[in-house]
């Protein structure tokens, strides 16, 4: 994250900026100018406002030599008066110009910011899983927040604080020749000296400011992995909390130190600049009072007073304008890393000439399928297989043998790369996306709610649905006794990602969300956790009646899910190495035999002997 373009240190690139300076071509400024173009009019009259403002600021000072001269000097009281009112006028109409400036500049900021959010926000939307699995969660929020925030400090500060510090010190400077060239000369003169103790200062506290941002970040990491539901479990379950006390009290300490050190570096810059704004006056005195008593009786005090006044003004934008450089490769860094992922194509997009039919069956086939993440490791090779109308598949295997994967090609969250995918008898690349996942409903092994309540959960997949309709789903689902018991009912308040409920009960409100959604395709990616007998059967009884009437797949870890499934496809090594019923299968001796040894008898012993694959398929 680039550090924050504060008053003090933002002169000094780091040196990871140092390295990645952004490349600035004319197309990246054309881009970047495309999102000030609608709000051009507005930036006119920000462009005018910065102009008067600029201006109207620097006159008092000059109208201080009038004071002195023509007032003081001369006793002449009306002239006196009339230039202080004057002065004061002036200064009232360049803060409302101000006011009005930075009002319109707010404004333009916050509009092509929120552009800006919009337009990422909905392009992420549209990428693929693949990207939202390799790019790191909290790359793509600094994104969306920092950086597009970033801009908006872009356009507010640096923008025109280059437009009016250039203004502000054009206009001083030909005041200064104006008033006489050669008192403006030794005001140039003396323009290092301001600025070169009070940048040094900023150096030594810009470096300590890093070292601190680095320490807090590191702060920071230990509050997030520490504090966290699941931290503390870790924390808890391994007795380390005071090893984890320890690690957080040594980066405290070393913080402590740095802030100490960060503020006393304040100091010594404050110092500096008190010094110098005192002394660069005083100079002028010194040198405009030599050149006027010794070589140029026509220079007067008023004049030197002008001269002092507008050195004052021009301290500011001279140390402003020496930053502009670093301003404007942090700001082409950051517009370069929001275009890096604009740019990002979405791997799965509607094709152009996709089709939307009227109805779906929910009917698939695989046809030679292959598929990987990574081209070094194929993870399905040359699948095949067809589900038709109300049917139901159970696909089982070693975990890792791509059942998981498999599945995710029928929504297309991926895309096959050889082979073909179809629904209802159309390759699912030339459907249209959204009719696609409307017609398909996933249970999946890891249940995810949204931090709100019950209802706000199974309204996520119809938000139209009427309150009987969400109490036959829970019904149905079998968990309305769950919610019939809670004080506040569907209303209760699900937690953070659901963890105030158990996995069984997240699990049926998921598939009471599925049952709302009612897709032609149903696929129930069954939880490989164990859960008690009890909320297993529960589950089980939920999904039965459904299995029995709705067209699905069920990655299946539990023997009763499999007795109910009309096709067994065993998967390992991303092959299907057997197919059939579970009779078929569990006297043949292969794959299907030995997980049936290993897992599948052991996690069902509560299913009735009785209760068989005829029974299940009626
Ligand atoms: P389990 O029963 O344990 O859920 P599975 O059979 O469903 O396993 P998959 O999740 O399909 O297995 O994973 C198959 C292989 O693909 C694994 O080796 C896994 O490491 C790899 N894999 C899964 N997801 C990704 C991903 N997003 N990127 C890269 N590799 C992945």
């Amino acid at each position: 994250m680039p550090p924050p373009n504060g008053r003090l240190g933002p002169g000094y690139l780091t040196d990871e900026e140092k390295k990645n300076k952004p490349k600035v071509t004319k197309a990246l400024i054309k881009r970047i100018f495309s999102y000030l173009k609608p709000y051009r009019l507005q930036l006119v009259f920000v462009l005018a406002a910065i102009l008067c403002s600029a201006v109207l600021t620097l006159l008092p000072s000059v109208l201080t030599g009038r004071i002195i001269d023509d007032g003081l000097i001369a006793k002449n009281m009306k002239a006196l008066v009339f230039y202080i009112l004057l002065s004061f006028g002036v200064t009232l109409v360049a803060n409302l110009i101000g006011i009005l400036e930075s009002y319109l500049n707010t404004w333009i900021a916050q509009h092509i910011t929120f552009d800006m959010r919009n337009s990422m926000y909905s392009h992420l939307q549209k990428m693929s899983m693949r990207f939202f699995t390799t790019n790191n969660q909290g790359d793509i929020i600094t994104r969306m927040t920092s950086d597009i925030s970033g801009v908006q400090q872009i356009i507010t500060s640096t923008l025109t604080s280059i437009i009016s510090n250039a203004v502000t010190l054009t206009v001083a400077l030909v005041l200064m020749f104006s008033e006489n060239w050669k008192l403006a000369l030794v005001g140039i003169a003396v323009v290092p000296l301001f600025v070169i103790p009070t940048r040094s200062a900023g150096k030594r506290r810009w470096s300590i400011t890093k070292d601190s941002q680095a320490c807090s970040d590191e702060i920071n990491g230990i509050l997030n992995e520490t504090l966290s539901v699941s931290g503390q479990l870790l924390v808890k379950q391994f007795g380390m909390e005071e090893r984890e006390y320890d690690h957080y009290e040594t980066v405290n300490r070393k913080m402590i130190g740095l802030n100490i050190k960060e503020s006393m570096a304040g100091r010594w810059f404050r110092m500096a600049l008190g010094t110098f704004t005192n002394i660069g006056p005083m100079l002028i005195y010194l040198v405009g009072g030599i050149i006027m008593m010794r070589f140029d009786k026509s220079i007067t005090v008023g004049q030197i007073s002008v001269l002092v006044a507008l050195l004052g003004k021009m301290y500011m934008p001279v140390n402003q304008l020496l930053n502009i450089q670093v301003d404007w490769i942090r700001s082409m860094a950051m517009f370069t890393r929001i275009f890096e992922y604009y740019d990002m194509k979405p791997e799965i997009e509607n094709a152009p000439d996709a089709v939307r039919p009227s109805s779906a069956e929910g009917e698939v086939e695989f046809r030679n399928v292959r598929f990987y993440y990574d081209p070094e490791r194929e993870i399905l090779h040359d699948i095949s297989f067809t589900l038709s109308k109300g049917k139901c598949i159970a696909i089982v295997g070693p975990s890792g043998s791509g059942k998981s994967t498999l599945i995710n090609l029928i929504p297309r969250l991926y895309d096959v790369i050889d082979g073909s995918v179809l629904f209802d008898g159309t390759d699912v690349r030339r459907l249209d996306l959204s009719f696609l996942r409307e017609n398909i409903g996933i249970v999946s092994q890891e249940t995810y709610l949204f931090n709100g309540t019950i209802r706000e959960n199974l309204l996520y997949a119809k938000p139209d649905a009427t309150e009987p309709e969400l109490i036959e789903a829970c019904k149905r689902a079998n968990i309305y006794d769950f919610i019939e018991k809670q004080e506040t009912g569907l209303d209760t308040v699900v937690g953070n990602r659901g963890l105030k409920l158990s996995g069984g009960e997240k699990q049926r409100i998921s598939i009471a969300r599925i049952l709302l959604k009612d897709p032609a395709l149903m696929i129930f990616d069954e939880a490989t956790s164990a859960l008690d007998s009890i909320s297993e059967q529960k589950i089980q009884d939920a999904i039965e009646p459904l299995i029995a009437t709705r067209t699905s797949i069920l990655i299946a870890h539990r023997l009763s899910t499999i007795l109910a499934a009309d096709e067994i496809l065993v998967i390992k090594d991303g092959e299907i190495a057997e197919r059939g019923t579970h009779q078929e299968l569990v006297g043949a001796g292969g794959v299907y035999t030995q997980l049936y040894e290993t897992q599948f008898s052991k996690a069902t012993e509560h299913i009735q002997p009785e209760f068989s694959y005829s029974e299940g398929e009626s």
